[in-house]
């Protein structure tokens, strides 16, 4: 959870976005980020961009999902809200339209497990949720309910969320899962690459101290 002052985790939150921004990963307004603050969360405006964005005018969203008259959250408020719901130890959220994770999720495929590092998230893939309206209860729903077992998802036809004990952890996670889209991409000009297998997860999940999926 983010121990400083709200002034600070308004400014935490500025600076994490202008870094989605900065890494490529968010271009116009098409990502949104948010982080656990108090009983609620933080995140940013609807319409924001990394040149409009402000300390004030971050939206902090209330447990009983309430924001003050005038403000304007993100439309992915939702997803966020559960998300947070759902995973106690999850204190940032990243959610981008990221070049190479848009184009796998118009798939609507998982990430299959062609890479060791497509293991990070959680498990032998990155499931990829159905296709549904941009802040709908349904997506917001799926999508919680994926990150229950990963710490980041594609959403078909859309783009992609990732999740973190801190912001730099979900940035990261955004990235990472970025660029092993990237990787897949370019390993589909070979053909379908091979997957690793059942006993290859294993000694993948032993080695990073994986003691079930989702930690
Ligand atoms: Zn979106």
């Amino acid at each position: 959870m983010f121990k400083g002052s709200e002034k600070e985790a308004r400014a935490e939150l500025v600076r994490a976005y202008k870094e989605v921004v900065d890494l490529g990963l968010t271009e116009l307004s098409s990502g949104n980020v948010s982080l656990r603050f108090g009983e609620g969360m933080l995140i940013s405006p609807t319409g924001a961009s990394g040149d409009t964005i402000s300390e004030d005018n971050v939206v902090y969203i209330g447990p009983d999902d309430s924001w003050e008259a005038g403000q304007k959250p993100s439309s992915e408020w939702q997803l966020h809200a559960r998300v947070y719901r759902g995973s106690g130890d999850t204190n940032a959220i990243v959610h981008t339209h990221s070049d190479y994770c848009v184009a796998v999720a118009c798939h609507c495929k998982p990430l299959p497990g062609f890479h060791y590092m497509v293991g990070i998230f959680g498990g032998d893939d990155v499931p990829c949720v159905p296709y549904n309206t941009f802040g709908s209860d349904e997506l917001a729903r799926d999508v919680a309910e994926a990150l229950q077992t990963r710490s980041a998802c594609l959403m078909g036809n859309h783009g992609a969320t990732a999740r973190g004990r801190t912001m730099d952890a979900a940035i990261k996670g955004a990235l990472r899962l970025e660029i092993s889209c990237r990787h897949y991409i370019h390993s589909l000009a070979m053909g379908e690459p091979r997957l690793l297998t059942k006993d290859e997860w294993a000694g993948f999940h032993r080695r990073i101290g994986n003691t079930g999926y989702g930690k």
